[in-house]
């Protein structure tokens, strides 16, 4: 394999979050390469790895004082072998070329995963909404669309929301969509109940995390009750995950942002979850607000000179990471084992660096790569397209029954391909084998395209 992971770092020497992604895939793939050799003759793995096409765009706006702002935008469409692209888009100001195809490459064995027929792709810009006005983002999200619009379409790219893109963003982007192309159509997802979203999308994320984390608790005749949970971020996954958690009877002691983390021993029940909803999506507020209104819990800010995040290293049974990339390095993976965490369940994309992975791996805990434990926000996001197709709505009981139906599934499919290729109980090989069968297949299916 290090012939084409050599390529891949000679070609894109910057990309490393890229690299990271690609070197776990590959490294785990082996054992299929090995028995089916027509891959390799196909050239599947240099095909794979390189986008079908990426799209960069500048985004030009204006600010509420009138000054001219550039940002760039993007839309990497990776794979189409078994449906239309689809992933989110993210708003960060870390936003780069690397890490969004980082995220396209996760998102195509992700959506196998949820036997839809769904590609995978991945988009957004440069662009911070933190600090902006309603109107600035609105502008912003016009500028965007405006470049984008010509290369989605509900048949050929439908984004969706990530960090920094929630119901506000998709709202406004979707309405300069409607506006360019004369068409009331499912090209995004994530879109409000009114104008055709899908009940249950905004907490599919987290719900099916935690699903998924029931899942493998029930392996070892275990569940969530009385079990003390950390969950880094304040965003949509996490709020959602902490929602179910507390519904099936754990404790959250942790949540974070940017800036810092709470810490509350007593554990942040319904009343403080919807105080966090309101400060996060309503206010948009920090989560330190939350010790001036419960002076219980203690508040701790970033410090970058540790090599470590002090966030991870409290006593608890489970570890729900919904922030964001590489959050959890090798030091806090130790620190959460000798601090008692027997699961690790991924809402984030790719929260864990490589070494962290394996300190999970060799002391044997429960630990769902993001690729199947989040897959649930996608998941409902190809039911909201079906909805759309159909033009109906499913209730709120119906899209939940089809969610929990399939992270069972998907952890039962990540469970028989560990099994199959000699690893029974690695959710990381289950779950990157079970995916890249699926797309591989359909490629070699499709002749040279
Ligand atoms: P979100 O609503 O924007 O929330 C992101 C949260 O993470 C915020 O609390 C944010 O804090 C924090 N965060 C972001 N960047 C950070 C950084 N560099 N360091 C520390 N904290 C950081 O986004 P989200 O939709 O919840 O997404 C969270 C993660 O889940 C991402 O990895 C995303 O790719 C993944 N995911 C999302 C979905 C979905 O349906 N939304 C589906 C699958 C996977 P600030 O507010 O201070 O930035």
């Amino acid at each position: 394999m290090p012939d084409i992971l050599e390529l891949i770092k000679a070609k894109d020497p910057g990309e490393k979050e890229f690299h990271q992604a690609v070197t776990e895939v590959l490294e785990t793939v082996k054992p299929v390469l090995n028995r089916n050799p027509e891959y390799r003759q196909a050239a599947i793995l240099e095909r794979i790895t390189e986008p079908e096409r990426v799209i960069m765009f500048r985004v030009p706006w204006m600010d509420d004082q009138g000054k001219i702002k550039v940002n760039r935008g993007y839309r990497i469409e990776m794979n189409s072998a078994i449906g239309p692209y689809k992933g989110g888009l993210r708003f960060h100001p870390s936003v780069n070329l690397s890490i969004l195809k980082f995220l396209a490459f996760e998102q195509v064995f992700k959506n196998a995963l949820t036997t839809l027929p769904m590609g995978g792709g991945k988009g957004g810009s440069d662009f911070d909404p933190k600090g902006k006005s309603d109107n600035e983002v609105m502008r912003f999200c016009q500028s965007f669309m405006s470049e984008l619009f010509r290369h989605i379409g509900p048949n050929t790219d439908v984004p969706a929301g990530d960090i920094g893109v929630g119901a506000r963003e998709i709202g406004y982007l979707f309405g300069m969509y409607k506006k360019l192309r004369n068409e009331f159509t499912g090209v995004l997802t994530g879109k409000s109940l009114g104008w055709g979203g899908s009940l249950i999308r905004p907490e599919a994320t987290g719900y099916g995390n935690v699903y998924f984390a029931a899942e493998m608790l029930s392996t070892r005749n275990d569940t969530l009750e009385g079990k003390t949970c950390l969950v880094s971020g304040s965003g949509n996954v996490a709020q959602y995950t902490m929602e179910k958690i507390i519904e099936l009877g754990g404790k959250v002691v942790i949540l974070s942002d940017s800036s810092g983390y709470i810490y509350d021993e007593e554990g942040i029940d319904r009343n403080k979850l919807d105080y966090v909803m309101r400060l996060k999506n309503i206010k948009r507020g920090r989560i330190k607000e939350y010790v001036e209104k419960y002076p219980e819990a203690v508040y701790t800010e970033v410090d970058t000179s540790l090599d470590y995040n002090p966030l991870w290293n409290h006593n608890a049974d489970c570890a729900f990471p919904s922030a964001t990339q590489n959050e959890i390095n090798e030091k806090d993976a130790q620190n959460l084992i000798n601090n008692g965490v027997k699961l690790v369940s991924e809402g984030a994309n790719m929260p864990s660096t490589p070494e962290a992975i394996n300190i999970f791996l060799d002391n044997k805990i429960l630990y769902a790569p993001g690729k199947a434990a989040n897959a649930g926000g996608v998941f409902v996001s190809g039911l909201e397209m079906t909805q759309n197709s159909m033009r109906l709505s499913w209730t709120k009981k119906e899209v939940d029954d089809h969610l929990k139906v399939i992270k069972k599934r998907i952890h039962q499919s990540c469970l028989d391909t560990s099994a199959e290729y000699g690893a029974p109980g690695n959710y990381v090989v289950g779950a990157n084998i079970a995916g890249f069968v699926k797309v591989v297949n359909a490629m070699l299916d499709q002749g040279l395209v």
